[in-house]
């Protein structure tokens, strides 16, 4: 395979295609296509100016799965990479079935008019998958995505399973904004106001939204709160890690961002239900996104770093043993070599290694899968040598909070 159709010119669209553009030798042809072509063609010319290579644009609606599937036959693209919305993703699977291609993406399936984060829609794809011989990724970002493959490297190579898991998102960042989102402000604030739910003994215990704060010592970045939160992957990770005791996800946030949110949430800006306004229906939150910046603009204004890992408690020979598995990613340095901050970075890398494990027919096999179900060796090395090196080091037993 060496043919990809990489779908949504956003921040973590244009960082995964120059990204692609650095090895020809996997990713021959790229093609790149969004709802708006120019922001492809914008993107296009960044790729040429620092890798030399040339991508072809298009311009597509995913929702329509007959101009999509029109559209990958056209392009002889094998794999599409879905860097658009979660709420293209299962038209984009349907499309990757009538054209005959692998499927890749970064985020879950979410119905716009209800913030779910479930995976049963995606997973209810298995058997067609299976049975057309096509793969299709889930979730290879960085969380979703490299956060679930550290865990399966752990649980390889050092422990013999996981009871416990901490997954750590920090982002020690500064754009200088008053309030500004580091991904699609839409998703995001969906994220951060949905209730709060971690697994524990077998069931999912709630706790309502940025409640339940905790200080944290981050390497490289210092002391940060972090905030309690419900993210996707605990769904596969409890899912496919049935040993698993308890698992929570964690997210930092600064007290201006808490501020900000908690005075949108309470004045009704963050609802995702129809409004009527001056005789036309919108939705609070999408008007919102649409006066907030951009967070592909914030590349040149952020400095700083997140560190992203998981802590890692479990069984090891007659022993327990806990780990720390982490990444350091530099808001500069990352704008330097792509020209985007490190979000969108550490999240178009790995779908690009994602991409790279299929190409090369490592991540192969037939069936709907999330990322922590597959070898994470080659990928872990693929971290190592573009961008995103992981460090691990292990603690005197797994941090009380
Ligand atoms: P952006 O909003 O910056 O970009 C989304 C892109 O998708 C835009 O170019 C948009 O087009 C395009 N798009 C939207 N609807 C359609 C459609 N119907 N047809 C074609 N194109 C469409 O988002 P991000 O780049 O920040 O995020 C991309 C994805 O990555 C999201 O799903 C997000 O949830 C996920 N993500 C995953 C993370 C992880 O670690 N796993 C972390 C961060 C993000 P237009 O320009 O016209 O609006």
């Amino acid at each position: 395979m060496k043919n990809v159709l990489v779908v949504g010119a956003g921040g973590v669209g244009a960082v995964a295609v120059v990204k692609m553009a650095m090895h020809p030798e996997i990713f021959e042809k790229i093609t790149l296509a969004s709802r708006t072509v120019s922001k492809c063609d914008d993107i296009a010319r960044n790729v040429k100016e620092r890798t030399g290579v040339v991508i072809n644009t298009a311009q597509i609606d995913a929702m329509d799965v007959p101009a999509t599937a029109a559209l990958i036959r056209e392009t002889g693209a094998e794999l599409v990479v879905n860097l658009a919305l979660p709420y293209q993703d299962l038209a984009l699977m349907d499309a990757c079935l009538e054209a005959g291609v692998h499927y890749l993406d970064t985020a879950n399936y979410e119905p716009e008019d209800n913030a779910k984060f479930e995976y049963h829609w995606q997973w209810a794809y298995q058997d067609r998958f299976k049975a057309a011989g096509l793969t299709a990724i889930l979730g290879s970002g960085f969380d979703p995505g490299v956060t679930s493959i550290f865990a399966t490297w752990i649980r390889k190579h050092k422990l013999d399973s996981i009871r416990l898991i901490d997954i750590l998102d920090c982002n020690g960042g500064d754009n200088g904004k008053a309030f500004a989102t580091n991904f699609n402000p839409e998703i995001n604030i969906r994220e951060v106001t949905a209730t709060a739910r971690h697994w524990e003994n077998g069931d999912w215990v709630e706790t309502p939204a940025m409640t339940r704060k905790v200080a944290f010592d981050f390497p490289a970045v210092g002391e940060k709160n972090m905030y309690l939160m419900y993210h996707e992957e605990l769904e596969s990770l409890k899912t496919h890690f049935p040993e698993v005791e308890r698992a929570r996800f964690w997210m930092t946030f600064g007290d201006a961002y808490i501020n900000h949110v908690t005075v949108l949430q309470n004045i009704g800006m963050t609802r995702i239900d129809p409004v009527i306004y001056e005789g036309k229906e919108i939705i609070p939150l999408q008007f919102l996104k649409a006066v907030l910046p951009d967070p592909s603009d914030l590349g040149a204004l952020t400095k700083g770093k997140t560190c992203i890992g998981d802590i890692i408690t479990g069984p090891s020979g007659d022993s327990e043993k806990t780990y720390y598995i982490y990444n350091i990613c530099d808001h500069e340095e990352c704008y330097a070599e792509v020209g985007s901050q490190a979000v969108a970075y550490t999240t178009g890398v790995p779908a690009m290694i994602g991409a790279a494990m299929m190409m090369k027919g490592i991540w192969l096999e037939p069936g709907v899968w999330n990322t922590e179900q597959l070898d994470p060796d080659a990928f872990m090395e693929m971290l190592n040598t573009d961008g995103l090196p992981w460090q691990v080091v292990e603690l005197d037993g797994h941090p009380e909070f």
